[in-house]
């Protein structure tokens, strides 16, 4: 019988498999054994009206064999077979389920450019045999049917049907696997090792047994006796059938079934975490999509790649054949620490990363999940707050980030999940810190510094304080950007107490306050030249001190906390940085009295003196670095 031409799409797409550009190879064996467990799937369904099909339930398997001398690997099934019509049709036509697109205007070279990009697009599934393989024989025969059925092929040259004996139904999928090269060593295939492990890590769920010959070593006795009469072993290999893939998978059981401590263990063990989640969610929806989901939020954050653990992103099953293994476009940047399983049978087994962007059906998967990931996480921080706490020093970052994100799309969605220290050991989402606001509070007050104890330690904060308002304690450069991207919480502004102005005082009040600056002007003028830092743009009486005697602030967009954030930047000119500067004092501190006595008594060097001094405390206070410690310490000593 003569070759028979492959279609002109499937030809091309064979081209590319044959001098293949697809790097992920191995995918081969998954892509074989689902059709194997597909066609076992329709001959049980059949079984279920028709006895003479004769087989249990339990009798179903897939087995694989490898031939080392022979280079070959052959699956093989007891599921429906095909009869010749069908394997013409289905083994000569790529991709007949697959939702595909071939572009008619690329070349075989293009295509390779775009590489996995192009192949993605389409059912991958059966030619996959041909990127390991230089020949695939397919003897197969249908249920029903009196003969066999051997399709074979080399490759884009075409293939050839002949009919043959095949005792019972089924298919044998031969792959001859190809000669080793300077770049592959397609060899390995053949290890039963790499097999098994291949079948563990793509088909470990596969509803169906597949077995392997797997060689053991056991110690058996040599029918010799020792001296003592006891038998004499040694170590023999046994060989055996064995079922290498665990079949259910933990998500697809149920929650009377597996306990929450089991999933706990199955996720410490596949994500090679010690450390227990911080919440498991096990998911069952049933809608216009379907799904089983097993996610997990780890206890620590596992993605410093330091513990080895497993990759971002969670892993895509489609009816427990693996499909992707960290799919990290399923859920937001901001959920990123996820793990798991999302299992559909709705999904497209031949997705690819990048089509994936664009699949309906996973889109609303990410969404539904992202809703119940929200929503547990908001139960954690009502009835476990110090485990929302931990999570939150894990994995509060990732929030922070998605609420600037791409201009604030996220921004509320997640502004219920952050939360804030409002002192050095409690901290408040913004929902807690607006609902116990006096009624007398308009906005919501802010301080940032390097550390919690440094931000309530900055003088301005007593003020506010002092009426009784809570003020949020920033310690991270991302945190004033977060603020600035909600702009407002139920109607509340965000102040900085550091540079804004408080409102606090009444007109008359910031009246008579710009009166007293221009009473002593001179005296502040003179502090500021004193001082000598082309820096310090301005002297000023404050009224946001109470029991302080200074306090530094900017003024213009470039604040202190940003300077003391480019301090660590990766350029000279970013490390020298430095904000405008307004030094605040508190005209009735015992130290500025003391430099207006000095001034008044015309004692200029003492009162010069008093006011470096204040202003170096002020920029210490305030976190940043003096210009030059050893004139502050010689000044201080000066005065002893
Ligand atoms: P897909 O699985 O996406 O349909 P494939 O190229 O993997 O694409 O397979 C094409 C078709 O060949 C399958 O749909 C099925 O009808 C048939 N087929 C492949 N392998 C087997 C098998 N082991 N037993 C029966 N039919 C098979």
């Amino acid at each position: 019988m003569g070759k028979k031409q492959f279609k002109a799409e499937s030809k091309r797409l064979l081209d590319l498999m044959i001098n293949s550009i697809y790097t992920n190879k191995e995918i081969f064996l998954r892509e074989i054994i689902s059709n194997a467990s597909d066609a076992i799937d329709k001959l049980c369904y059949i079984s279920l009206t028709d006895d003479k099909v004769g087989l249990e339930r339990s009798d179903y398997r897939i087995r694989i064999t490898v031939d080392k001398d022979a280079r070959t690997i052959t699956v093989s099934d007891n599921g429906i077979g095909m009869s010749q019509d069908e394997a013409e049709k289905n083994l000569g036509v790529i991709a007949k389920s697959g939702s595909y697109n071939f572009k008619n205007d690329m070349s075989a070279e293009e295509a390779e450019k775009d590489d996995i990009s192009i192949i993605g697009q389409f059912g991958v599934g059966f030619y996959s045999a041909f990127m390991v393989s230089d020949k695939v024989t397919v003897i197969t025969k249908k249920y029903g049917e009196e003969k066999g059925v051997k399709w074979e092929s080399t490759g884009a040259d075409g293939y050839t049907v002949t009919e043959c004996d095949k005792f019972k139904p089924g298919t044998d999928v031969i792959m001859h696997i190809k000669e080793d090269t300077d770049e592959e060593i397609y060899g390995s295939y053949l290890e039963i090792w790499k097999l098994k492990a291949l079948v563990k890590k793509y088909s470990d769920y596969v509803r169906w047994p597949i077995v392997m010959d797997i060689t053991h070593q056991e110690q058996q006795p040599t029918g010799e006796e020792d001296k003592d009469g006891k038998p004499i072993m040694h170590t023999v290999n046994v060989t055996a059938p064995e079922t290498v893939n665990s079949m259910v998978p933990i998500w697809q059981r149920a929650k009377t079934e597996v306990t929450d401590d089991e999933c706990v263990e199955w996720y410490k063990e596949t994500n090679r975490d010690q450390t227990d989640p911080a919440a498991v969610l096990r998911i069952n929806a049933e809608g216009v999509v379907s799904y089983k989901a097993l996610l997990f939020i780890p206890g620590k954050d596992i993605d410093n790649g330091i513990s080895g653990a497993t990759k971002k992103g969670v892993k895509l099953y489609c009816n427990g054949v693996l499909i992707m293994e960290d799919c990290d476009k399923l859920l937001h940047d901001y959920f990123e620490f996820t793990r798991g399983v999302v299992d559909s049978p709705d999904l497209s087994l031949n997705i690819s990363r990048e089509i994936l962007q664009h699949n309906r059906q996973l889109k609303v998967i990410g969404q539904n999940l992202e809703k119940k990931i929200k929503a547990e996480l908001e139960k954690m921080m009502r009835d476990d707050r110090p485990k929302y706490e931990t999570f939150w020093k894990n994995f509060g970052i990732h929030i922070k980030c998605g609420v600037c994100d791409e201009y604030g799309r996220f921004t509320d969605f997640l502004k219920d999940l952050l939360i804030f220290y409002t002192s050095e050991d409690s901290m408040r989402s913004l929902k807690e810190y607006v609902d116990a606001m006096p009624e007398s509070q308009k906005a919501i007050y802010y301080a940032s510094a390097d550390t919690v104890k440094h931000a309530m330690a900055l003088p301005q904060c007593e003020e506010v304080r002092s009426r009784g308002y809570e003020i949020l304690y920033l310690d991270h450069p991302i945190d004033e950007t977060v603020l600035q991207q909600l702009r407002m919480y139920e109607g509340k502004g965000f102040v900085n107490i550091l540079t804004e102005d408080l409102g606090f005082q009444t007109d008359e009040e910031k009246k008579a306050a710009e009166e007293k600056v221009v009473e002593n002007k001179e005296l502040l003028d003179f502090i500021r030249d004193s001082i000598g830092d082309e820096k310090l743009k301005q002297v000023t009486l404050s009224s946001k001190l109470v029991s302080s005697a200074c306090c530094l602030t900017s003024t213009g967009g470039f604040t202190l906390e940003m300077e003391k954030y480019f301090r660590n930047g990766p350029s000279e000119e970013m490390r020298k940085l430095r904000a405008d500067r307004v030094l605040e004092l508190n005209g009735k501190h015992a130290a500025c009295l003391a430099i207006k006595k000095a001034y008044d008594d015309g004692d200029k060097d003492k009162a010069a003196a008093l006011s470096k001094i204040l202003y170096a405390q002020s920029e210490l206070i305030a976190g940043v670095e003096i210009e030059d410690p050893t004139a502050y310490a010689d000044l201080v000593c000066s005065l002893f």
